[in-house]
């Protein structure tokens, strides 16, 4: 199957805005050190394909490190269309990947698991990545989670799950012999899907029947509803996670 074709100039503002945020994200919260081999979780959406390409240019002040992607198919095409795509980009960049074939998808919406496909479905796919990465000897683990989705998964936490927490930009795990990294902590979403047209990058369609329902999209929308009463909604949300003040906060209860 023919990939789409790619724009290959990088040169451009957009690169430039997001390349410099990406760096400085990675530089604030010490994600790369030099010699770091990372995985980088590839789904094939617009997010996770500019997190590969800006990770595959020339960096400024980023030691040096190298990396390899990683797809697990969900297996919700059965056709393997999707599959085809993505590994014609792999190929055709000269990337080192490792693509898996998986029924995850399938699984996570059976029917003894129709309450909540998301939490199995995200599980399954995190332990198949940590496989790959003792087997391809990676010490890091690149996620492509943006701004926007730290933001919608502090609300997430809040809302459903009665706790203050979100995704961090630097997760040390398995008692420090992996960190989970994000190093678009500081991109805007609505930049990345905007560099991801420009440059033409093949994006995947997302065949998952939950994803246009789930908690996620209900919180997105909401937000956008916000945005336009207060532009700045979004932005103050996120900084405001980095001024807490735990001792206006309630103390601890023994009452639950
Ligand atoms: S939206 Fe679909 S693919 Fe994403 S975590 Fe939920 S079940 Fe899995």
């Amino acid at each position: 199957m023919k990939t789409a074709s790619v724009n290959k100039n990088k040169n451009t503002k957009l690169f430039l805005h997001l390349k410099k945020w990406l760096e400085k994200a990675v530089l604030d919260y010490g994600m790369i050190e030099k010699g770091d081999r990372i995985l980088i979780g590839i789904s094939g959406g617009a997010d996770s394909l500019a997190l590969l390409d800006l990770l595959d240019s020339p960096m400024l002040y980023i030691p040096e490190f190298s990396f390899i992607a990683v797809n697990i198919d969900m297996g919700f095409d059965q056709a393997y269309k999707t599959y085809e795509i993505l590994e014609g980009y792999f190929k055709e960049n000269n990337y080192t990947y490792v693509m898996k074939k998986t029924d995850i998808g399938n699984l996570a919406h059976s029917d003894i698991n129709k309450k909540n496909p998301c939490f199995l479905c995200s599980r399954l796919r995190r332990k198949r990545i940590f496989e790959i990465a003792d087997a391809e000897g990676c010490n890091k683990i690149a996620f492509a989670h943006h701004r926007d989705d730290i933001i919608e998964t502090l609300l997430i936490n809040m809302f459903y799950g009665r706790e203050i927490s979100t995704m961090i930009p630097n997760q040390s795990i398995f008692g420090g012999k992996l960190h989970i990294i994000r190093p678009l902590t500081y991109l805007q979403e609505e930049l990345i899907k905007k560099y991801s047209k420009e440059r033409r990058f093949p994006v995947l369609k997302n065949n998952c029947p939950t994803s246009k329902i789930s908690k996620r999209i209900y919180i997105k929308s909401l937000l956008d509803k916000l945005e336009k009463d207060n532009k700045e909604i979004r932005d103050n949300i996120f900084k405001s996670m980095s001024h807490v003040k735990p001792e206006y906060l309630l103390p601890h209860s023994r009452k639950k």
